[in-house]
């Protein structure tokens, strides 16, 4: 196995498809080698630069006490539950169904909605938070796309940040990735060719946004369908040192959408299997591997009352993603988010751990605890 060119990378590195340059996150390196621009949640203060090891110190110290208040959060979340009051936590908002893509997998583009207004997103958002949404994940359509007059995407983040203790944004990759969001995922459904298949030509413009942007936490999210099964591990692999984490779902059956691309259940396992191999072999594969092994057979207790989706059309609903979306079939659900989550609150430890590492922003914990 090759390793970083910068000597001391713990990802490994393998052979990557040719068009994107190598960027190496952990060396903090552009494409050629050109030192990348401050991290924005991540500036060492004066003294910090001065003395590494007190800036190092007061970082853990700072991880330590924002994953007690968060820890504190949860547990006061978790007891409120068990008393009955049921809450959602997650949020994903869809500002709009438009989109610059037609990918194969995906039900949206295909039933033209109205966007929401400025002014309705951030109502939707005040009720989410009103009804318990801590997490608020901005989706589409294309997020990017989205405007309304003066506002924009960054707005909407803007706005979502007083509210939620911490904000993601999901997109296609087309557009650059300059947001102030907490966490970003980029969908990446294959190696150059299978991606272009599925979702029009954009691997190579996405990989150059993911090179060119200067965001912390950006996380590559593959949809998995019986077109890119067999190329998944290559695939973690080429992308394991671009981005901060790699996570997963699997192609679900919405109506209007090839049935074809839904992956029988024996070749789910066996990639599922190849990704706990790699997840132990140290890439970075964010879903835990309990989650990865509940997705086997779908056999984990769902808490749909977690989540909770606001329409382009301003519409509010609580359950499963799929909720007004289709035909709700838990034997062929593949949302592993929504398994990770259920885990978590059924006390799994590998769960909520995770569920911690990629939500947990300790610098902000205090305020919206
Ligand atoms: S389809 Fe999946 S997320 Fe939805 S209720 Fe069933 S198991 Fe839960």
């Amino acid at each position: 196995m090759q390793r970083c060119s910068a000597g001391s990378c713990h990802h490994p590195s393998m052979p990557r498809p040719a068009l994107t340059a190598p960027r190496c996150r952990c060396h903090n390196q552009m494409p050629g080698g050109r030192p990348r621009p401050p991290l924005r949640h991540t500036a060492a203060a004066p003294h910090a630069r001065m003395w590494p090891r007190l800036g190092k110190l007061e970082e853990i110290t700072h991880l330590m006490v924002g994953s007690l208040k968060q820890c504190g959060s949860l547990l006061y979340y978790y007891l409120g539950t068990r008393l009955g009051r049921k809450k959602p936590i997650l949020g994903g908002m869809k500002l709009t169904r438009q989109c610059n893509l037609r990918c194969r997998h995906c039900p949206f583009w295909r039933e033209p909605a109205p966007s929401l207004s400025f002014s309705r997103a951030v109502s939707c958002m005040e009720a989410l938070r009103a009804w318990g949404v801590r997490i608020l994940i901005l989706e589409g359509g294309e997020p990017f796309l989205w405007k309304d007059g003066d506002a924009d995407l960054q707005a909407v983040v803007g706005e979502a940040r007083k509210l939620f203790s911490c904000v993601g944004v999901t997109t296609n990759g087309t557009f650059p990735i300059e947001i102030d969001a907490d966490v970003v995922w980029v969908s990446i459904d294959g190696l150059q060719e299978t991606h272009d298949a599925i979702r029009g030509q954009s691997f190579a413009t996405a990989m150059a946004n993911i090179a060119a942007s200067s965001h912390p936490d950006i996380y590559a999210h593959i949809t998995i369908n019986s077109l890119n099964y067999k190329e998944i591990p290559e695939l973690v692999e080429s992308l394991s040192d671009r981005v901060k984490g790699i996570t997963i779902q699997f192609h679900y059956p919405y109506p209007g959408v090839e049935e074809s691309l839904l992956l029988p259940l024996a070749r789910r396992r066996a990639v599922l299997d190849r990704l706990i191999e790699l997840k132990k072999a140290g890439l970075p594969v964010a879903d835990s591997c309990a989650c990865l092994e509940a997705l086997k057979d779908n056999r984990w207790k769902c808490h749909p009352w977690m989540i909770a989706s606001v329409e382009s059309d301003g519409k509010l609903t609580r359950g499963c993603y799929v909720e007004g979306r289709g035909e709700i079939s838990c034997e062929r659900c593949g949302f592993a988010a929504h398994a990770e989550l259920s885990l978590a609150y059924s006390g799994v430890l590998e769960a909520i751990r995770t569920g911690n590492r990629i939500f947990t922003r300790p610098e902000r914990a205090s305020s919206h605890a």
